[in-house]
Order: C-alpha cells, then structure tokens, then sequence
C-alpha cells in the first residue's frame, strides 16, 4: 500500500494525463466515472492532510491549459467548474455549509432563495457583447484563460449576433454571457455513425462531441454541426447590474439569448431536492444531454459574500446524476420479430450498469442502424441510457478493435417461423410477410395489453408466450375467456390461485376502456393511439366503424387515405370482423362515451402545427402539452391553422403559413403559451 503522499502524487499524475485527453484531445481515455473516482479519492487524501494540497493539484484547478492552436483570451472573471453533490446528503451538506459561512459573514438571518437548471452537458463557453454586439467568444480553457473561438461560434445560429433588447434599451457597454453549447442528441449519435463509417473514431459522449465540434480549426467545419446553446449566467459586465441569478435570466431572455424555460426559483432544499429530481426524470425526454442539475443561490449580494473554494464557487452545487453511458463489449446481433413482422435486430451487450440500471439489451432498430453504426460483433461500445429511453448503442470503439470483431448479417428467413423474409419497395425494414408468425402473434397480443391500450397488469410478454405455448391465448378474443380455463391457469408452474385471481380481475377491468384504446390496441397498421382518438371522433362506436367507408374515415383529424385505407383492410378480412363481433359479446367498450370536451387551457379552441426540431421536448410530448393546454394538434397547416410552432430547420410548413398569413412562434414562445406566460398570437382574419 503506498503512502498518503505517493499515492496523492500518482493521483494528480492520473488526473492531469485524463484532462489533457478529455480537455484539449476532447477524447478522454478513462471512463467519467473512473476519472471522477480518482478526483473524489484526491480531495479526501487532501482533506485529511492538507499540505498534500499542492497549489498545482487537480482539485485547485479548472479543466486544463488552453491548446496553442487557438489565440488565447484572458477572461475578465475566471470561469469555474462546480463541485459535486451526490444525492440528497450530499445536498443538505452543502445548504449547511452555506448557512455556516452566512452566519460568519453576520448573514444568519438572511432567507435564501435557490434557482434550479438543468446542468448541460456541453462546453463551457463566454460570450462578450459590446455595445450589444458579438465581438469575442472563447472556451474556459484552464479557467483563467481560454481559447479564442470567436469565428466557430459565429456559426452557431442560435448565438445572436446582436442583442435585441426589448423598447429600444441602449445595450451595455460590455456584457460577459456564459453558457453551455451543445450538440443535441440526435445529431450527436448521427456524427457518430458518420465517422464510424468513415472508419474515424467516435466520441465517447455528447459533451466531448460538442468541444470536438467546436474546436475545429476551420470555422466551416463546425458550421457543419448542428449546435446551439443554452445560456445560464452573466459574468464581466460593465453598464449592466443584475441583483440575481434570476434576474440574470430574466435579462438574457429579453435579449434574444437561448435560456432554458424550465428553470425554476425554489425557497426550501425539499424543494430544491424534487427540482432536481424532475430533471432526472426528465432527462430522457430532452434532446439534450444533462448530468445533473445546478442549484445557485439567487441573491448575487449573497453570492459575492460566499466566494469560491478552490475551483469551485460556494454559492453553487451540481446535484450529479446517474452517469447515462458505459462503455461494454457487444457479444452479440440477434433479431426479434415485431407485431408487424418487423424484424428488428438487438445488440446482447456484455452486462454493464449505466443510469442507475442494469443494462444487458439495446435495440439496433433495423439493418441499417447496423451499418450507420458500423458495429461488429465483438466490439467495445458506447452504450446509452438516459431516463425512460431505450438503451441505445452509440457505436463501437473503433480504436479498441482487435481483429477479432466480426460483421454481422441480417438473416434471409424469420427466426420465429422460418419464413423467407422480404423488404417492401421504398422500406428500410425487413419484414417476415407469414401473418401466421407466432412471433408476430405474440408481439400483437402484447401489444393489446399494453398500458397504452387495454392495459392488462399481469400480462407481460413472457405471460402471453406461456398462454400461446398452451394454446390458451391464440387471439386478443381468447384472453377475455381465460376465466374459463381458471383452474388449468392455477396448475400451471410459477402460477398461484392469487396471482390468476388478480390476472383475471385486471382482465375484467380492461373491458371498460375506452373504445379509442380498443381500438389502438387492434395493432391495424398505421393506427396509433393519436390516430385511434382521431378515428373514433368520426366512428365513434363498433358499429359506425363497420359502416363507414374510406372518405368518412378520411375526415378524422390528421386521417389521410392510406390510414383510411388500411383501416378498411383490416375490417374487410372475414376473421377479423368475427374477431371484432367476439369482443362485443365479451363486454368490451365498442361504443365512444362521447367527447369529453375540450379541455379547459390557454389552447382552448385553437389549431396548431408543430414543424422543426423543438429542443425541450419530443414530437409527441409536445403534442400531448397542446392537446393538455385545451388545443389541438393537426398535420398541416391551412387558413384555419390558428398558429404554427417551429423549432429549428423547419420545413414547407414555415413557407406554407407565411403565404396564409398564419402566425409563427419559435420554441421558447410556444413553451410560454402552454405555460400560460404569453398569449396565443392572434391571427389576422382579414389577412388569411
Ligand atoms: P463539471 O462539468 O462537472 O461542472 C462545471 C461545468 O458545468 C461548468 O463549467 C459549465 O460548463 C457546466 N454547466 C452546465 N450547465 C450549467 C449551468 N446551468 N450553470 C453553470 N454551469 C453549468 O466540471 P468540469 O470541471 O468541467 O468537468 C468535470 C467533469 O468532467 C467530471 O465530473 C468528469 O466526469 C468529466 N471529466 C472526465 C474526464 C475523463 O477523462 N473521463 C476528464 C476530465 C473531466
């Protein structure tokens, strides 16, 4: 065992070697979670003996020396890294530590209040105004100085080049803006499949994706990359006061700079505690990465009183998240079935734990994933979880290869039936076209007692695979005569008389939901739930559905003729229309309650299109955001479009509603609309 001080000494050597590839190479070598081990194992040799805190150490420092290839910019006010807090302990520990050293400044009796962010998991970047004008970006480099970026973020579009302040306000002489650029998600996994193929190696996270993209000596490069920012602080100013974070906000928002709407002022640590907890929950939904959330004091008195340790400010925490990538080997491409015949590959990754949860699985969606990530079996991967999502394979460690790794092909007959598999014209996917497939079967039951649709506890998809094994459960018909075959279900193995009981109770249950999620969970093709409620405003029961024809059905919102069409296909086969007739007479729902009435909300009555990539949340949850806000969400935009919603590149729809005349709000107007901050644009009947 080497002493204290030797150990310290292979420590900060450890360190220093990960920052220089993390910082200046943005490709680290070791894992975060390795490299925050060792950082978190050198503070406590450096607690319990300080003279081990040599001026030099890691722990004193910010990130790393700016590279030469950039010209150095000395920042006006250090910018400083954040210390860590670790769960709820951790958490409370620190609001001690604060409410210590207020009561040493004669602040005891001063009430604080926290602001709660989303802590972006990008680069670090200062941005200087003068006289309202972009003229100097740089990185944080070592913390005191970094490296001139100017002309790289030039190119990102979501970095004004002047402010724009509202009432005609004189800009500040100068303004310092800080925040974090980013590369989202999507684009993130997308660079890395390009160079995969290009046989360049990936990035290990979004993070040092976004350095990388930034840092690119040749501006055009980076203007290649689709990156923005969100902006979270004011450093240097002169001509500007701002008493608060909040405040700090409030400002950066009015002059057109990217904040985050979901930021929020909280008085208690609880408070605090499920702020950041929301963000945990949330991250998955985002299209940008975060690890944590950072908790500031808000007052800046309070702040300046409060001063920085080491390399980090006291006024500030990042509540750190469960890491959301691991690197693990693939040991293996299998492929699955899917209710539609869908045969989709998966990777059987080698065990690794990431995001707080086992993962041994990760979908690869279809053959063309495989390519686009050049994977081979063998590799060492990136693997990604983040909140509720799916486990994503990033892609392999290119530089990791062996020679061992081999290729992988997609199988010519389905591994469920064996079956020659085809690929519809104009399709990525391969599909097995034996609509007799068990696998298919399975998947289509599972899928009905799905929670979106019938939402059958206790029918999971190994449970369906036993009842179909048994020849129980062969159509969706048969589950609601399972209570027949009661005591053949107690003498199954694994199987109790409880356990059937509450089977056949949630079973019971499932009968009076809704005809709309009946008819979602049918699997007809093209028909998901949003489409489900759309149809069933136009048939609202079994038998106007039976009745009406491809126009009718046409009509439903969002409802074109090839959704129409396949609805009709389905009801024109004989064993469905029988199938339909049993699960009337079983005691299923087939008849709409009616509308419930629009929802009471800021959309009342109104029509949205939503068009472009929004960055706070997916497609469909912010369809469901109008559909809660009392509004409704159609597909394209026509004169009675009451607005549009665009996010970044948006398509024809943007041309579209500016030759109608429908008014355009960009993402961060449209989230204060459905919070209710700003009123719906109005349109100009006259103009349309
Ligand atoms: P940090 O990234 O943990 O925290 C500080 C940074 O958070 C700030 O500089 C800022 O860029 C960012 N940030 C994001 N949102 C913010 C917000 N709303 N308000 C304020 N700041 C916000 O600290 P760091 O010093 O940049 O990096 C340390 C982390 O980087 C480590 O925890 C480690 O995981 C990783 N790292 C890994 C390696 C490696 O080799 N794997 C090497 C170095 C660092």
């Amino acid at each position: 065992m080497s002493s204290p001080r030797a150990r310290a000494a292979e420590l900060r050597d450890l360190i220093d070697a990960a920052n220089h590839d993390y910082y200046v190479l943005d490709q680290p070598t070791v894992d975060d979670v390795v490299y925050d081990d060792w950082m978190r194992e050198l503070e406590a040799l450096e607690a319990a003996d300080p003279e081990l805190r040599t001026p030099d150490s890691p722990t004193q420092r910010v990130g790393a020396a700016p590279s030469e290839r950039f010209a150095p910019v000395t920042h006006r006010r250090p910018m400083l890294s954040l210390a860590n807090a670790r769960g709820r302990d951790e958490l409370i520990a620190w609001h001690r530590r604060v409410r210590t050293v207020m009561e040493q400044e004669g602040l005891g009796e001063r009430e604080i209040e926290f602001v709660v962010e989303p802590k972006i998991d990008g680069l670090a970047i200062s941005l200087i105004y003068e006289d309202g004008l972009f003229v100097q970006g740089a990185t944080r480099g070592d913390g005191v100085m970094g490296e001139d970026v100017t002309a790289n973020l030039r190119t990102i579009r979501a970095i004004p080049q002047r402010l724009r302040l509202p009432g005609g306000q004189a800009p500040p002489a100068v303004v310092e803006v800080r925040g974090e650029v980013y590369l989202p998600l999507a684009a993130f996994a997308e660079l890395n499949a390009t160079r995969a193929e290009a046989g360049l190696a990936t990035f290990a996270n979004p993070r040092n994706s976004a350095a990388g993209s930034l840092r690119q000596m040749d501006p055009a490069a980076t203007a290649e990359r689709p990156l923005s920012i969100w902006c979270y602080g004011v450093g240097y100013t002169d001509g500007l006061v701002v008493r608060s974070q909040s405040e700090a906000l409030e400002w950066l928002r009015a002059a057109g700079l990217r904040v985050n709407p979901e930021i929020r002022v909280v008085r208690t640590i609880d408070e605090v505690q499920s702020e950041c907890e929301g963000w945990e929950a949330r991250r998955g939904s985002v299209d940008y990465d975060i690890d944590g959330a950072v908790v500031k004091i808000d007052d800046v008195g309070v702040q300046d009183r409060l001063g920085a340790v080491g390399r980090a400010p006291r006024w500030a925490i990042a509540y750190k998240f469960a890491p959301t990538t691991a690197i693990t080997t693939l040991n293996d491409i299998m492929v699955s079935v899917g209710r539609t015949g869908a045969l989709v590959p998966f990777a059987v990754l080698e065990p690794v734990s990431v995001g707080g949860a086992t993962v041994k699985l990760a979908t690869l969606h279809n053959q063309e994933d495989v390519a686009r990530k050049g994977l081979m079996v063998g590799d060492r991967v990136i693997v990604q979880r983040a909140g509720d999502v799916i486990p994503q394979v990033v892609g392999p460690l290119t530089q990791e290869r062996t020679g061992d790794e081999r290729p992988w092909v997609m199988p010519d007959h389905c591994p469920a039936c064996g079956t020659p598999v085809v690929q519809p014209e104009g399709e990525v996917q391969i599909r097995c076209p034996n609509r007799s497939c068990p696998a298919q079967i399975q998947q289509g039951l599972f899928h009905f007692a799905s929670r979106g649709a019938m939402d059958i506890e206790g029918l999971g998809e190994k449970t369906i695979q036993r009842f179909f094994d048994e020849g129980l459960v062969t159509s969706f018909a048969d589950i609601y005569d399972l209570h027949r075959h009661r005591e053949r279900l107690i003498a199954m193995e694994g199987f109790k008389d409880v356990s059937v009981d509450n089977l056949l109770a949630a079973i019971e249950a499932s009968k009076s939901r809704p005809w709309s999620r009946a008819l979602y969970g049918l699997g007809i093709r093209h028909v998901g739930d949003v489409t489900a409620e759309a149809l069933v405003a136009v048939a609202p029961s079994l038998d106007a559905l039976l009745e009406a024809d491809a126009d009718a059905l046409a009509q439903a919102e969002g409802v074109g003729p090839v959704v129409a069409e396949s609805v009709m296909e389905f009801l024109s086969s004989p064993a469905n229309r029988e199938l339909l007739e049993r699960l009337r007479a079983a005691g299923l729902m087939v008849v709409s309650e009616g509308p419930t009435g629009p929802v009471d909300g800021p959309l009342t009555g109104l029509s949205v299109v939503i068009t472009g990539g929004l960055a706070a949340f997916s497609r469909d949850d912010a369809k469901r955001a109008v559909v809660a806000a009392g509004g409704k969400v159609t597909g394209s935009v026509s004169r009675s479009t009451s607005f549009v919603a665009a996010g970044a590149d948006p398509g024809s729809k943007l041309q579209k509603a500016e030759s109608l005349k429908v008014p355009v709000v960009d993402e961060e107007a449209f989230l204060e609309i459905l919070d209710g901050r700003r009123p719906p644009p109005v349109r100009d009947e006259a103009a349309g």
